[in-house]
């Protein structure tokens, strides 16, 4: 048996247990929920949508690093509660610990703010509606600099610089400027394809890059972050409702699903741009992003993925956001009747917009879409180089400009049409499954793998 080394054994024999200072506990805890300059976009965009904002104007510099600043023009903080805001478990959120169970807004731990001060420079100017002035107020490290009245717009500034400027260790694990401002870009499309009734315009190095319209409608949110042509593409999820416009599905457990999924045809190499809503919050969910690809299975080639923008809604009484320091993941209570709802939903959207190959009677031009005249077409061909840059569609002005504009995306790829078979001329007599088709010819039965084909 070998002894620990006699260094290791001295220091764990002269260690006694302390509680540690509070500003070491306090960079502790806020390890936990600011990994990276997105952890503080996250944040501040949670306590924008929970303050009912419309708008919602995000500004980095240094990727994040030097300076975020997110604008709302939600419901403000009274001046009095202005120093409260920054205190730990300080919350208007919840009151008990039955409020756990009830959660309806996306902040609820009262952490954010106390442990983004705790690692930064920032300041919070607010002004509610009703307040004739606004009030700011500054703190460095966790530690009160200054405040003051403020006169703004109603709504609030949250100003975050410098982060990790008392923590530099953590700056060692940070990654370049641009590879950072790109996990806020992504943040924020997600963002917005969570709440396409609000509009979100983010600022990166002084250039606008990114603004979705903010209009309620989900496929031109996604159009914003997958490109127009791309998001025409997508077929709604769940039963298409009777105004046309939002698609929901509500399973006997009373799990609602809706969203866009894309046709077989439109595919990435990997899971990036499958999107998991729960009651508007983005999840990271592996048994989600299983039952999408359990619903398109046989459809998709081996690595390939879906784009899916998937919400689902539940009883919050069904679900424990409670689960991790920065919500990115929540724990079903009924796993298993979720999945089920999730790849119900799609499974039905595919097998309802992808028709089964048909051959063309009169021709051996191989199997092909039916068109709707009758006539075999091919899949329609999408360049997708010429959706990537689609200019903004209007100009950007002022602080809440107009328009939108997708991000250039490289990843998505549409597969090629099959090139074309000499088949001599079959009559289909079944199909099993979705992915067989019986067909009899003259020489005998044919099985046609309808994906392969
Ligand atoms: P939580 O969001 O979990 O309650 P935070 O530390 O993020 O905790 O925020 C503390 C409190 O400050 C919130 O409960 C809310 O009352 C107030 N607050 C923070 N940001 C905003 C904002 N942008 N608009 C209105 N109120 C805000
Ligand atoms: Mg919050």
């Amino acid at each position: 048996m070998s002894l620990p080394p006699a260094s290791l054994a001295n220091s764990v024999q002269q260690r006694a247990i302390r509680v540690l200072p509070d500003d070491v506990a306090s960079k502790i805890a806020a390890g936990e929920v600011v990994e990276r300059p997105a952890s503080v976009v996250r944040e501040l965009l949670d306590n924008a949508i929970d303050a009912g904002s419309r708008r919602v104007n995000i500004e980095i510099r240094g990727g994040g690093r030097e300076l975020i600043r997110v604008i709302d023009d939600g419901s403000g903080i009274p001046a009095v509660d202005m120093p409260n805001a920054f205190l730990r478990h300080a919350t208007s959120k919840i009151s008990k610990a039955d409020d756990l169970w009830a959660i309806t807004t996306l902040g609820f731990r009262g952490e954010a703010l106390f442990s983004i001060a705790a690692v930064s420079r920032t300041t919070l100017a607010s002004r509610p509606k009703q307040s004739p002035a606004g009030h700011e107020i500054t703190l460095e490290g966790g530690k009160f600099v200054s405040q003051a009245a403020r006169g703004i717009p109603a709504g609030t500034v949250a100003t975050v610089r410098d982060l990790f400027y008392n923590l530099p260790a953590r700056l060692k694990f940070l990654k370049s400027a641009p590879a950072e401002s790109a996990y806020i870009a992504g943040l924020v499309q997600q963002y917005a394809l969570a709440h396409p009734s609000i509009r979100f315009m983010l600022t990166s190095e002084g250039r606008p890059t990114f603004q979705s319209p903010g209009n309620g409608e989900l496929r031109e949110a996604t159009a914003c972050v997958y490109g127009a042509e791309v998001s025409r593409s997508l077929l709604p999820v769940g039963l298409e409702p009777s105004d046309d416009q939002e698609v929901t599905a509500a399973s006997p457990d009373g799990i609602t699903v809706y969203g866009y999924a894309s046709p077989p045809a439109v595919s990435r190499s990997n899971r990036s741009a499958m999107h998991f809503f729960i009651n508007s919050r983005a999840v990271q969910s592996r048994m989600l992003q299983y039952a999408v690809e359990e619903a398109y299975h046989s459809l998709l080639m081996v690595g390939r993925h879906p784009i899916s923008i998937i919400n689902v809604t539940v009883d919050p009484s069904m679900l424990d956001v409670n689960v991790h320091p920065a919500k990115a993941e929540v724990k079903f209570r009924d796993d298993r009747a979720t999945f089920s709802a999730v790849q119900r939903a799609v499974r039905s959207s595919l097998t309802a917009h992808v028709p089964a190959p048909v051959y063309g009677s009169r021709s051996n031009e191989g199997w092909a879409l039916p068109s709707g005249d009758g006539e075999p077409t091919a899949p329609p061909a999408i360049d997708w180089d010429a959706t990537a840059n689609v200019p903004p569609q209007s100009s950007q002005s002022g602080l809440w400009s107009e328009g939108s504009r997708p991000l250039p995306d490289a990843g998505i790829e549409a597969l090629p049409p099959p090139p074309p078979r000499n088949l001599p001329p079959l009559r289909v007599i079944g199909q099993v499954g979705t992915t067989y088709i019986i067909a009899e010819g003259p020489e005998g039965l044919f099985l046609v793998d309808q994906h392969a084909a």
